[in-house]
């Protein structure tokens, strides 16, 4: 719960807080971004204005549940239902955004690919009855790609409730974590019908990108959309290295896509795989030093 007596003061006045025990997941900005914005005087997220219109309250709804440590307060509980069955949040093609984060990966994003060989939860959200229940009505789970090590969260009990097939790469600890598919190895593989697991050593060793339609790459925590539009990526958080990230955002230029959706930070939408292409390109050039 929410503690009005720490509502951090930037927040607009109003029904909707936030209070000071965020941790700068970014899913409220998500889910809500004409009401939440980042106060970057104290790296948090705090309410910009209170929202107005019934969407903007359902999309307020939609972020309190799913906030990882309960850091967004209202009295307004009229909306919890709706909400819940609002998740997870349609994107484009059979592409979901879960919502409903949890604090054991740092509230990582974690997204559902509608498809006809087989749904597949891309890292996992926490485990809350409501978005369990609703991913059942949209066809369960078949496989669970997990990106990396540090975004898997609640994948056992998704895994006891759905049966399906855990997917990670051996060089994350994969067999220790009881994983069904343990890929090994450099070269990418045809999961089944157009999704594509692309190992991408560098935030950790042993993570991957998977490519579906290649139209969306759910990239993990190596590569995520900016304010500004342009592509990011942080030698701050790449634990195992730099030089092995930049190596490997450069090997996704040998790919296409239009969607970037990660685990931490926002998804971009490039208007064409030309265009992602382009801001990619920028995006290794800076890491490569040369801009
Ligand atoms: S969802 Fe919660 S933890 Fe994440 S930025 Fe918003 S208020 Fe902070």
């Amino acid at each position: 719960m929410a503690r009005a007596s720490a509502r951090l003061p930037s927040n607009a006045p109003g029904d909707y807080y936030v209070d000071d025990s965020c941790i700068d997941c970014a899913m409220c900005r998500f889910l809500a971004p004409a009401v939440f914005r980042r106060d970057d005087s104290v790296g948090l997220s705090v309410v910009g204005r209170q929202p107005v219109t019934d969407g903007e309250r359902l999309r307020s709804a939609m972020a309190l549940v799913s906030c990882p440590t309960s850091s967004i307060g209202s009295a307004d509980k009229s909306l919890a239902r709706a909400a819940a069955h609002a998740l997870p949040d349609p994107l484009e093609d059979g592409v979901f955004f879960c919502g409903y984060a949890s604090e054991k990966s740092y509230g990582a994003s974690s997204y559902l690919v509608a498809n006809d060989s087989g749904n597949v939860l891309v890292d996992s959200p926490r485990a809350a009855a409501p978005l369990m229940d609703r991913i059942g009505e949209l066809g369960g789970v078949r496989f669970m790609f997990l990106s990396h090590k540090d975004d898997v969260a609640d994948h056992a009990k998704y895994a006891a409730r759905f049966g399906c097939e855990r997917i990670m790469h051996a060089d994350d600890g994969a067999a220790r974590l009881g994983v069904e598919r343990v890929l090994e190895g450099q070269a990418d593989i045809r999961l089944a019908g157009d999704l594509v697991a692309i190992p991408l050593p560098g935030h950790t060793r042993g993570s991957m990108a998977l490519l579906y339609k290649e139209k969306f790459l759910f990239t993990g925590d190596h590569l995520w959309g900016e304010d500004d539009g342009t592509l990011g990526a942080s030698r701050s958080v790449a634990w195992y290295s730099w030089a092995k990230q930049t190596e490997s955002m450069a090997r996704l230029l040998d790919y296409s896509f239009e969607w970037v959706l990660p685990g931490h930070g926002s998804p971009l939408r490039a208007e064409s795989p030309r265009d992602m292409r382009a801001k990619l390109e920028v995006l290794v050039d800076r890491m490569r030093g040369r801009s």
